[in-house]
């Protein structure tokens, strides 16, 4: 049977020891097969698994084989759209709900870092970094509006309080959020699989769902084997294919790429980033980084629409690091790599059910290690018959993105090309 490993990314490297997970052969009996092990199925299997349910995962690959063992790492609070957008789309009420969860995902992680002793590198205090005085005005809004909705530890940082935190001269001002930050984004997944499995969960690994048999006693095939559900939950996200074509129907895969240099040394580190930071930028295509535990920078951006890899990564990203680094010229990149993410027209999230007993969330498109994990807590939630959250998120109305399959890449990358020049020219 085919074996599909990590791609050779940094964190791949560096990942934390990790027991050997099998494929799954015959048929077993659970209460809910969650599929996928990314942060999405992870975060609701452990939700489950606190509240007494039975679950089994079948993952493709691996535990954090997708976008949760490959991203930028950075802990960021709120949405893709930001409340203001969830507020004008719908009811006062689930707009409400929305906001006050808005940094919940984040707290989330903190907590089952901490109860769960998982080892990934945390670091608190994410950077927005804007290039613009439109910028700028937005993040002043931005921060007015979270405040709102009661999240503080935000600071707004001019030109000068910038250059503090991040040494470049390219930003003339940002915000800081205290309850942002960063971490080791696969050692958070293979972690949060360790919890998994002490709470008596079973991950069943090199095992892709193949079809699923709806219906009042569900159950969900995979090349050898076969899952008997009173519920599932599908969290494959932008590598789930066509394995549900409702799911596929209103998405768009995504591709970014990332790379991360040879470790630096600690004058080195502390002259780009004092203060262990992580940074993104305002920009619609914006560029993100920030230092690893072992002092490398991770420097990732771009946005390939319908998710092909491109041919030379760290061409494509080095002069975006270089621009925001010059003093970095002579420094090597160690490993480069791309991961999908899973692009909805609305840039927020969908959230539903199929059937009774089929429960999905995908599509954060983009931000989505905070959203994520939220996710897992509300589709919990809603399989323990409190839907109120789920609801507040099934709420939200999507639509396919224009030019149908075959022309919606070309025309998501002219409108993307229209934002990125509106960036550049600072309108
Ligand atoms: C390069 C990159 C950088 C990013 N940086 C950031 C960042 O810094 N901050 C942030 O907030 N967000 C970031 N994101 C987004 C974030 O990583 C994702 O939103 C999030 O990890 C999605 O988690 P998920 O569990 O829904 O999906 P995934 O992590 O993609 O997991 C889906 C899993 O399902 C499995 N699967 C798919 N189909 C099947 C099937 N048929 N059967 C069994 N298993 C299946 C896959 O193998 C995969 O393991 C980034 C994304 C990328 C790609």
């Amino acid at each position: 049977m085919a074996h599909t490993p990590y791609p050779s990314s940094y964190y791949a490297f560096s990942a934390n020891p990790v027991p050997e997970r099998p494929a799954l052969a015959g048929e077993v009996e659970t209460d809910v097969c969650v599929i996928g092990a990314g942060y999405t199925g992870l975060s609701t299997a452990l939700f489950l698994l606190e509240n007494g349910f039975k679950v089994s995962i079948v993952e493709a690959a691996k535990v954090g084989f997708g976008a949760s063992g490959r991203n930028g790492g950075q802990i960021v609070n709120s949405y893709s759209r930001d409340i203001d957008v969830i507020e004008r789309t719908v009811g006062p009420k689930q707009a409400q709900l929305m906001g006050q969860m808005a940094f919940e995902g984040g707290r989330i992680i903190r907590e089952r870092i901490a109860k769960y002793d998982i080892k990934c590198d945390l670091k608190d205090g994410g950077v927005f970094a804007a290039f613009t005085s439109k910028q700028m005005k937005h993040l002043e809004a931005q921060k007015r509006l979270w405040e709102r909705y009661g999240h503080t530890q935000l600071e707004i940082m001019d030109a000068k309080r910038i250059r503090e935190v991040v040494k470049t001269e390219n930003y003339i001002g940002g915000m800081l959020d205290m309850s942002g930050g960063h971490i080791h984004p696969l050692n958070l997944a293979l972690g949060e699989a360790a919890a998994v499995e002490s709470l008596g969960g079973i991950i069943y690994e090199q095992s892709p769902a193949i079809r699923i048999d709806r219906g009042a006693n569900p159950v969900v095939h995979t090349p050898q084997g076969r899952v008997k559900a009173k519920f599932i939950v599908v969290a494959g996200n932008a590598y789930l294919g066509n394995l549900v074509p409702e799911l596929a129907a209103k998405t768009m895969p995504c591709g970014s790429q990332v790379v991360a240099t040879e470790p630096l040394s600690e004058e080195v580190a502390k002259s780009l980033l004092p203060n262990d930071y992580c940074v993104e930028d305002c920009n619609y295509l914006l560029d993100y980084f920030r230092l690893t535990g072992d002092r490398r920078l991770i420097y990732g951006g771009g946005v390939v629409y319908g998710a092909k890899d491109p041919a030379n990564i760290e061409a494509m990203i080095r002069p975006m690091m270089l621009k925001t680094f010059p003093q970095l010229k002579d420094v090597k990149i160690d490993f480069a790599w791309t991961g999908n993410f899973l692009l909805t027209l609305s840039r927020l999230p969908q959230v539903g059910r199929i059937g009774d007993n089929i429960y999905y969330s995908q599509g954060c498109s983009g931000h989505g290690v905070t959203y994520t994990h939220l996710a897992g807590k509300i589709l919990a939630e809603a399989l323990r018959g409190q839907a109120e959250r789920f609801d507040a998120f099934g709420s939200l109305p999507h639509y396919p993105f224009p030019g149908g399959r075959l022309f919606r890449v070309p025309f998501t990358a002219m409108g993307a090309w229209y934002y990125s020049l509106c960036d550049k020219l600072g309108i």
